[in-house]
């Protein structure tokens, strides 16, 4: 394996016995999208995550061992976003050192992948389709890399410990909610040719019913398994094994006639997989509402920490060049012509740092951002695509809009010492490659979707070609931000590309229109992507007196497919509480908890 610029985490086997958690009654946890009070938080899109999450606290765990027993609940009941298949990247504040680190679990290329890995014998890209339901797409996972590394670093929980709710809640299953039943649907078509995934999700060929109970025995094994023998049974023991042979040999379902590409993972890739520590990106931003604030979140290969810094830094240079503003169209304008030129870098320089230079530091420091602010305007809107670096030119340049889907989640945990943690994990699509590890019980991921084919433009270097070792391009921004030192808020979404503007848009409106939290999350949303297009828009957003407004001024605002991205975020209230705060409506609501609640 080719060397890393970051420090290896590593990470050893733990071998010991799993805790019992106290069983409870089947019907799911009330979903309260706001919950306030003392001795930590948990926030995520599902209640009985968050439950684990809590109880892990109540048992006297820190927001690091809540984080992955939250997480690895997720595993279970939102098994189509996330699980031990996938990867994603945990932000971490630590209270004892007043510092935030990150661990990058994100999925990684086998050894034999090539630059031309998605093209076809015809030398054009293969169909986007044809790639994700294929395990050509299936990335080295991070995530029990990165439970483990999490927990050696900074839990006081064994990875059995932090599993054993997880563990406990595969076992005697979950209530089946609308929204897993129509995520299962969704799916179905691609999931029946796979047999172990038909076995698993499809029971006698179903779609399971609203008001069911899903069981997964073969996770709450796979959990057991970690839980006795720690990551090395998935990093070259007997979990890698069935990974590489389903890799090598898919179990596609009789009757399937369609090629399904194979890809060239083997157990010496597992075996040289790390879960790494990367420095946090950081930017110092003057906001209107809450003072001048440290932003951290996930350095490179996620683009989410560079894009979402580079633009709250364009917004400074702006309130430099034109004062600050309090009016809502300019304010949004502003907002939109920040990311867009954030996008435009992005897109540009943005990929795996350890395979190519990334000038990450560049893109977030503010000189670099007062160059880029040079091309706003207060009442006039950039031609898309805006081109990358600086300059004041905006000659256009021709950038394909990413394709990447509405999956993945997002937690955020705190604890009443004040560490806080903020993670983001995925499989990539909804239903990740909708390839189940046969009697193991999760889904294997797409994430290697995530690379471009072919250059993103004709005749530029593009960062994020497959290769070797490398690890996708990714948006997941999880974020923590500190004021005076201190963790004010945190906050994550999934959505792929659409993740960027979710996580700004909750920061403009928290700390620089001084919007409540729960308020901020709850927001119509808009993404802006640089895209030709225009910017995409929920609906509500849309429709809006500033929607109109901005479309007036000459925003293109394409209306989403749905909903854009699943927020969990939490805050420090200036009282010592902690708000914890999840969606009110998006992916049928979320669970927000705190140890002790306000009214208890
Ligand atoms: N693969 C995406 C990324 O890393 C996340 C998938 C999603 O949120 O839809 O940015």
């Amino acid at each position: 394996m080719r060397g890393r610029s970051a420090a290896a985490v590593v990470f050893s086997a733990v071998v010991s016995t799993a805790l019992v958690s106290p069983a409870h009654a089947e019907a799911p946890p009330d979903r309260e999208p706001v919950a306030t009070g003392f001795g930590g938080a948990v926030s995520s899109v599902d209640p009985d995550a968050t439950a684990v999450g809590l109880d892990v606290l109540r048992r006297g765990g820190n927001a690091v061992d809540a984080a992955v027993a939250t997480a690895a609940a997720l595993g279970v009941t939102e098994p189509y976003s996330a699980g031990v298949g996938g990867g994603g990247f945990f932000v971490r504040y630590d209270a004892r050192t007043g510092t935030v680190s990150t661990i990058d679990g994100r999925e990684t290329a086998p050894a034999a992948m090539t630059r031309d890995a998605f093209l076809g014998p015809d030398g054009e890209p293969r169909p986007f389709d044809e790639l994700v339901n294929s395990t050509l797409s299936v990335g080295v996972p991070g995530t029990p890399a990165t439970w483990q590394a999490a927990l050696a670093e900074a839990g006081t929980m064994t990875l059995a410990q932090a599993l054993s709710g997880a563990r406990s809640l595969a076992e005697r299953g979950f209530v089946v909610d609308q929204e897993f039943h129509d995520q299962t649907a969704e799916n179905a078509e691609r999931f029946a040719d796979f047999s172990s995934t038909a076995d698993l999700f499809l029971p006698d060929g179903q779609v399971p019913a609203v008001g069911s109970v899903f069981t997964n025995p073969e996770l709450a094994h796979t959990y057991q398994v970690l839980a006795e023998q720690g990551a090395g049974a998935f990093y070259g023991g007997e979990l890698g094994r069935a990974v590489v042979d389903t890799v090598a040999a898919p179990p596609v379902a009789d009757g399937v006639t369609r090629d399904v590409l194979r890809g060239g993972m083997t157990l010496q890739d597992l075996l040289d997989y790390r879960a790494l520590e990367r420095r946090p990106t950081h930017v110092v931003h003057d906001s209107t509402a809450a003072g001048e604030v440290d932003v951290y979140s996930m350095a490179p290969p996620s683009s989410g920490g560079t894009t979402v810094g580079e633009a709250l830094n364009v917004l400074d240079a702006l309130d430099e060049k034109f004062g600050e503003t309090t009016d809502p169209v300019q304010s949004e304008h502003r907002k939109l012509e920040a990311a867009a030129l954030a996008f435009a870098d992005r897109n540009r320089y943005v990929g795996d740092p350890d395979v190519q230079d990334v000038p990450w530091h560049r893109l977030l420091s503010p000189w670099y951002a007062a160059e880029r602010a040079c091309l706003v305007s207060q009442d006039e809107v950039l031609p898309r695509p805006v081109a990358p670096g600086t300059g004041c030119s905006t000659t256009p340049v021709e950038t394909p809009e990413p394709v990447e889907g509405p999956s993945t989640t997002h937690l955020v945990t705190a604890d009443a010492a004040g560490n806080v943690v903020s993670y983001t994990l995925t499989i990539e699509q909804t239903g990740g490659s909708g390839i189940v590890v046969p009697g193991r019980g999760f889904l294997l991921n797409n994430e290697l979707t995530d690379f471009n084919a072919e250059p993103a433009v004709e005749g530029q270097p593009d960062p994020n070609l497959p290769g070797p070792g490398k690890r996708p391009r990714s948006s997941m921004s999880p974020t923590i931000v500190l004021k005076d030192g201190r963790p004010l808020l945190a906050a994550g979404s999934p959505g792929g590309a659409t993740i960027i503007g979710t996580v700004l848009g909750i920061l403009v409106d928290r700390l620089e229109r001084g919007v409540p939290l729960p308020e901020a999350v709850a927001a119509p949303r808009v993404s802006e992507q640089n895209g030709a297009a225009g910017a995409s828009a929920e609906q509500a957003y849309v429709d809006s007196e500033r929607g109109q407004a901005l479309a007036a001024m000459g925003h293109v605002l394409t209306p989403a497919e749905g909903e854009i991205g699943a927020a969990a975020a939490l805050e420090f209230l200036p009282d010592g509480r902690i708000q914890a705060v999840a969606e009110p409506e998006r992916r049928g609501g979320g669970a927000a908890g705190v140890v002790h609640p306000d009214d208890k």
